[in-house]
């Protein structure tokens, strides 16, 4: 799932940066409010994490811009003014939560997790298929009684064909929900995951859509 997070403070952003990434999101960094709108202008993210004071463009503003577009991408803003008028500024423009700072990691990372959920109609962070149940928040898939451990990557892959499922995703695609701006991709990157999910869960899971790309199926009724 790739996400975009506008922050100005280096040291907080690159702790966010970090953070979210180790939790298996892909991140697009924008350090100001006029970096942020081209970003979201030109790519398809899942969440944004936005600071309200931004340079260039006020987060406010970024977030009005991108409601009056039509776009319903949650978003959760950080807010370092702890005050009502600002709280309410921010519900009213249009942001789904907001974090007041400082705040902790792990309290972003479950409030993302949480919107991702409420998006996706989810009420519990597990997603069933099948036989199969996996847990993002512990990288893990369980089938009866077996538990199987994936990485943070596998685990990000079958997120995104199951949150697809019956649709076709391209390579192209799923690195773009895989990687983040400025982060190496070995050309075969896709393929290994992939392969890694079928030695795991069986070869049947997910079928090679040959010129097309990966899919799961849905189930049938
Ligand atoms: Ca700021």
């Amino acid at each position: 799932m790739r996400l975009l997070l506008v922050e100005d403070d280096p040291h907080l952003g690159n702790g966010i940066e970090v953070g979210l990434r180790q939790a298996g999101f892909a991140i697009d960094w924008a350090h100001d409010g006029r970096s942020a709108q081209l970003a979201l202008q030109t790519t398809a993210y899942e969440l944004v994490v936005l600071d309200l004071g931004l340079p260039r463009v006020d987060g406010i503003e970024v977030l009005r811009q991108l409601r009056a577009r039509g776009s319903d991408v949650p978003v959760l803003i950080l807010t370092a003014r702890d005050t009502i008028p600002d709280r309410v500024d921010g519900l009213e423009a249009g942001a789904d939560d907001y974090l007041v700072k400082p705040f902790d990691l792990t309290e972003l990372i479950a409030r993302v997790r949480a919107l991702l959920r409420r998006a996706h109609g989810r009420s519990v962070d597990a997603i069933r298929y099948r036989d199969l149940v996996l847990q993002p928040q512990s990288l893990t898939v369980t089938r009866g009684s077996e538990t199987i451990a994936l990485s943070g990557r596998e685990c990000a892959v079958l997120v995104e064909l199951l949150d697809h499922r019956g649709t076709a995703l391209s390579r192209t695609r799923l690195e773009e929900s895989l990687y983040g701006w400025n982060e190496e991709i070995e050309s075969n990157a896709i393929e290994v995951h992939v392969h890694n999910l079928r030695r795991k869960l069986g070869s049947e899971l997910i079928r090679t859509i040959r010129g097309v790309g990966y899919l799961i199926p849905r189930d049938e009724p």
